[in-house]
């Protein structure tokens, strides 16, 4: 393949190059940022461009452009976190009802075992929900959140430490580690989520667990709304995830044990044929959510 982008050999490239085709014709094809293979555009969308990995073991769809750090926190004070006196999110966003947050917990206590007196970091914490619940199943709570806005509210409503980063929290605890990760559809949001995770799994126990959620690319309602899928339409997501592209992601942020985890969940606004409907997709794989339990260790201990 001829080629005139330098970018090429840069994995992690954001800009579109022009390429010859096997037709001698020019398209516009990006890079993906995970595995350095073609992608391809998926859809136009207002805010950005979705591009999608054509390679077979990876298939990450991600935006590109990402938006500038003045304009997400500009989109966060406006749609997430608005400096208000009750700063209720203008639209609905971080919707996970409580009650479906308290089936999540005790489902992870069935699976894992007793939760009680276990160092949960809640990483991208916002107002804190999560970590309000896990108080009443004994987690011991540590929230990770940049907006300010958020931060201060989850520290005031929840009584718990929440620190802008990683390094912040490094600095101010050294021997911080976890039992207990959760990043609560929080990874769609993240740069470069491989990265990140890199950092993450430092402050995992060795016989910790990553519990993770984000949204399914591969779900109905995305296949169907496409643009309009509210993951799609959400500027503040970077990145689009099926089992594939997140298995993958998760490998190269150095979870060596990477299982997929299929929690019974009632929502309660569903009505009986909508329950129905998630129970069908959950049984087809073509639910809503992913939700992965991970860990560093080659097997369990
Ligand atoms: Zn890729």
């Amino acid at each position: 393949m001829q080629s005139k982008c330098s970018h090429l050999e840069n994995p992690v490239c954001r800009n579109e190059c022009e390429v010859g085709g096997a037709d001698g014709g020019r398209r516009i094809m990006n890079l993906c940022p995970l595995c350095g293979s073609e992608a391809v555009r998926e859809l136009n969308l207002s805010h950005t461009v979705i591009w999608k990995c054509r390679a077979n073991n990876c298939g990450l769809e991600f935006a590109s452009p990402q938006l500038e750090d003045h304009e997400l926190a500009h989109v966060y004070s406006t749609l997430y976190y608005p400096a208000t006196a009750d700063s209720r999110p203008v639209k609905r966003r971080e919707a996970t009802p409580d009650s479906v947050l308290r089936q999540v917990l005790s489902q992870l206590e069935a699976s894992l075992g007793t939760l009680k007196g276990l160092r949960l970091l809640d990483y991208g914490c916002g107002r804190g929900p999560l970590s309000r619940i896990a108080f009443d199943f004994g987690l011991a709570p540590v929230g990770i959140e940049p907006d300010p806005v958020a931060r201060s509210i989850a520290a005031g409503r929840v009584g718990m430490p929440v620190y802008s980063s990683l390094a912040e929290l490094c600095s101010k605890r050294p021997p911080a580690k976890f039992e207990l990760i959760i990043l609560w559809n929080v990874i769609e949001h993240l740069r470069r989520p491989w990265l990140e995770l890199q950092e993450i799994r430092r402050f995992l126990r060795p016989t910790g667990r990553l519990l993770l959620c984000t949204m399914n690319t591969s779900c109905l309602r995305a296949r169907i709304e496409r643009g309009r899928w509210m993951s799609y339409e959400d500027p503040t997501h970077f990145y689009y995830f099926n089992r594939r592209s997140l298995e993958r992601v998760l490998g190269s942020g150095g979870f060596q044990r990477v299982h997929e985890w299929k929690p019974k969940i009632h929502y309660p606004h569903h009505g009986t044929f909508r329950h129905c409907f998630y129970d069908v997709s959950t049984v087809f794989g073509v639910s809503d959510g992913l939700y992965y339990l991970c860990s560093t260790a080659a097997e369990d201990a």
